[in-house]
């Protein structure tokens, strides 16, 4: 935990930390700017003494080990030009170019080297120099003459809070008072880099400078660095779980969807084991729509480009559309969101105040234009469907929209056993439409129906949609990661760009409020987090094959075939290995499926019409009659059941 103290204007950081008694502190965070331990904050200031384990400690202590990560590869390749390398989630990168793409070897040699560097314990120096001064340092390191020529703009050395011009600050590792390194910094750094415990690298790639194609690539080095060794094992650990889950490799094992290359990068083709849990959850999801009043509606996939104009997606949303298509002299456009389509179909009669709220639901697939290096199987795809609804309905009812909304969340991921783990209220961002007054009037429903709705957010300034502030619901899966899936968006401003109206009791015209709302988000990306949160061993509901009939042997097949048929009745999807493998060659194949139950059938169970019952984990039971079987995973089906029952 971070620690605050008053400073008196004499001591650095370094006593400060020790006055507050904070253990193994890193830097200070004074009036919001973030400083090294050596700096001494005026008299009267409040500094935050940060320290290994907090968030922010995380990021400088990743960073430094960035800088120490580049050293040694300037000592090992001369002639290599450093670009940038800032902390991530978890880790940090640095870019190189070099003379060719960096192998495991070399990534061993610069780990060798960078922990000499860190058991020599150099110190890290600031100074702040004139740009003259700057260009003369990295006067052969063209990208960093870049970065200090464009420092005006967004680049990293640029400090434009402090004074008038931009100062430029770098940081030098030092050793015996010789300098070792130099790099263009903002900063805060660690001390030394004695201060940095645990790390390791992790993989190399080719990343373009400025992450421009038209621009020279760069080889880029990832690495994760923590307060202990114990931090980064776990770390370690996680990863190697995380890449046990990854829902492209499991896709590829259970056979559930692909993504061949002559379709396009980020557009999933689902084959039968992926598409019958996808119709599973989409039936699911129409069921409960129809359950709480939404009426289902279809709409295109295409049209002019008029209809995104109104709205005002061209202007803020252009970006990530498909270009448009030329259809004899009219523009068409892949549709990203379905909004418009659902605000035409309220458009097109008149409304009444008796007929609001109305509820329009639809399994809607949008388009939308992603960089390919940014697409990630189903995480991050270029078209996918949403479970979107858009509810019209007066402006005292909002907040019961909205509530209702966050209960429709909880009882559609129950079946799942997923969150709400996380919730975010998003506000109005800087590149928006509509009036103050609706902004107001939009973003006040949100906190209300959120706190009746009994959930604690955070507040995300200036992250909501250009058209409303918003609602994201975030779970935590089975390894603790979070996944952002639902959105619920309040929305006062698209039903004045449409002119949407309806009659009130007295006669008069008013404008109806619109709520957004997507509870899987995208069904692809819901798919994608439940493969990677169940590492494929869905419930029993969710399972692609349900059941596995193995007989022993040759002369029990025809027992087998009974026992599948009873269960059909039940409609369980139920399959039968009469292949010529050997039965542990059979269930083990039917465990890398993850099928929730085997069912080995063999003389004893064919006399007595049982089978024995082996679950994907677990024991296995003997004697269990097929009729009660039956009747228990049609239960566990019928129930949604997160676990097996065996
Ligand atoms: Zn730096
Ligand atoms: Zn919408």
């Amino acid at each position: 935990m971070s620690a605050t103290i008053v400073a008196d204007g004499t001591k650095d950081g370094f006593a400060l930390a020790k006055e507050a008694s904070a253990s193994a502190p890193l830097a200070l965070v004074v009036d919001g700017k973030q400083r090294d331990l050596g700096y001494v904050p005026p008299e009267g200031a409040e500094a935050e003494i940060v320290t290994t384990t907090d968030p922010l400690g995380r990021e400088i202590m990743r960073h430094s080990t960035a800088h120490v990560m580049a050293q040694a590869v300037l000592n090992l390749y001369p002639g290599a030009k450093y670009s940038i390398g800032p902390p991530i989630e978890d880790g940090f990168y640095y870019d190189f170019e070099v003379d060719h793409p960096f192998t495991p070897d070399d990534l061993e040699k610069i780990e060798a080297e960078m922990k000499r560097i860190v058991k020599e314990n150099q110190r890290f120096e600031r100074a702040e120099v004139e740009r003259d001064e700057a260009l003369e340092i990295f006067k052969d390191q063209p990208y960093k003459v870049e970065i200090i020529e464009g420092v005006a703009s967004d680049a990293e050395g640029a400090d434009r809070d402090a004074g008038e011009g931009p100062v430029i600050s770098v940081y030098r590792n030092t050793a015996n008072g010789e300098e070792r390194y130099v790099d263009l910094c903002r900063g805060p750094h660690v001390p030394g880099t004695g201060r940095i415990k645990a790390f390791k690298l992790l993989r190399s790639s080719g990343a373009y400078w400025r992450g421009d194609e038209t621009k020279p690539m760069l080889q880029r080095i990832y690495g994760t660095a923590w307060e202990s060794k114990d931090a980064l094992a776990g770390y370690l650990h996680r990863l190697e779980e995380a890449e046990k889950r990854d829902h492209r490799k499991l896709g590829r094992e259970l056979d559930l969807y692909s993504w061949p290359p002559e379709v396009g990068p980020g557009i999933a083709i689902w084959h039968p084991n992926g598409a019958i849990v996808r119709k599973t959850l989409e039936d699911l999801s129409r069921e409960m729509h129809l359950e709480r009043g939404y009426d289902p509606v279809f709409t295109p996939h295409i049209g002019k480009s008029t209809l995104w104009e109104i709205s005002g997606h061209l202007d803020f949303y252009g970006e990530s559309m498909f270009p448009q298509m030329d259809i004899e002299g009219s523009n068409y456009v892949a549709k990203p969101m379905n909004c418009p389509f659902h605000i035409l179909i309220y458009r097109s009669k008149t409304r009444s105040y008796r007929d609001l709220p109305l509820r329009l639901s639809e399994l809607g697939t949008v388009y939308r234009y992603e960089r390919s290096g940014v697409i990630a199987g189903l995480l991050r795809a270029r078209g996918f469907t949403q479970d979107d609804a858009h509810i019209f309905c007066r402006q005292d009812q909002v907040v019961d929209e909205l509530v209702a909304a966050i209960d429709f969340f909880r009882a559609l991921y129950a079946t799942v056993g997923l969150g709400p783990d996380r919730v975010r209220f998003s506000t109005r961002p800087p590149k928006s439409v509509g009036s103050d007054e609706l902004w107001d009037l939009a973003e006040a429903s949100i906190p209300k129906a959120l706190e009746r709705a009994g959930l604690e957010y955070s507040v995300d300034e200036g992250d909501g949609a250009f058209y409303g502030p918003k609602i994201d619901i975030d779970v935590r899966d089975a390894i603790g990661r979070y996944w952002q899936v639902a959105t619920i968006q309040a929305d006062f401003l698209l039903p004045d760009r449409f002119g949407l109206e309806y009659t009130d009791h007295d006669g008069s015209r008013q404008q109806p409020v619109m709520v957004h709302r997507a509870l899987y988000g995208s069904i692809e990306r819901f798919i994608g987090v439940l493969v990677e949160h169940f590492a494929g061993a869905f419930p029993t509901w969710l399972a692609p094959v349900q059941a596995v009939v193995i007989p022993i042997a040759d002369r029990h097949v025809d027992y087998a075939q009974k026992v599948a048929e009873n269960l059909k009745r039940s409609t369980v999807r139920v399959e039968i290995d009469d292949s010529d493998n050997t039965m542990g060659a059979k269930i083990r194949n039917q465990q890398m499926h993850k099928v929730p139950y085997m069912l080995i059938v063999g003389d004893d169970e064919a006399e007595k019409g049982t089978v024995s019952v082996r679950p994907r984990s677990g024991e296995e039971r003997r004697d269990v009659p097929i009729d009660d079987f039956a009747a228990t995973i049609a239960d566990e089906i019928t129930r949604r059941a997160v676990d097996l029952t065996y």
